[in-house]
């Protein structure tokens, strides 16, 4: 599937979060730096981009919001993901999309329905992420 494609929204106001084939997040880090961050749309790749100031750490707990609603985007199941919805442009199925909020930690889920899928070097077998 090409994720690029695909459009993402916030689960609270489902306005539109990706612009340019980035999705843009409103971010905090622990050390209360503010800055927004554009994610590149493949999952499990993690790239992004960021002001020159806005300097995330290895390993650093990031908080994400909806740029639009300001509503934390922390996953209800897991503290240390968040949560954006997905619906496919091939399928049109809405999938809930989990990230971890780590940086550098490359985990990613993709659930829709029973169908589960993980990206990413740091992904962990879905059911103990979520089913724990
Ligand atoms: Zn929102």
């Amino acid at each position: 599937m090409s994720m690029k494609d695909n459009d993402y929204l916030c689960p609270k106001c489902k306005g539109y979060l990706n612009v340019g084939g980035f999705i843009l997040f409103a971010t905090k880090t622990r050390r209360n730096h503010k800055g927004l961050l554009m994610l590149a749309p493949t999952v499990g790749e993690y790239k992004y981009k960021r002001h020159d100031k806005f300097n995330l750490e290895e390993s650093e707990m990031v908080e994400f919001a909806c740029p639009i609603c300001q509503t934390d985007l922390t996953s209800s199941n897991r503290k240390d993901h968040a949560m954006i919805w997905m619906v496919g442009i091939e399928d049109n199925i809405e999938y809930d999309l989990y990230f971890s909020k780590i940086a550098g930690n490359q985990s990613t889920y993709l659930v829709a329905q029973d169908n589960i899928e993980s990206f990413g070097d740091d992904a962990l077998d879905f059911d103990d992420i979520y089913y724990e």
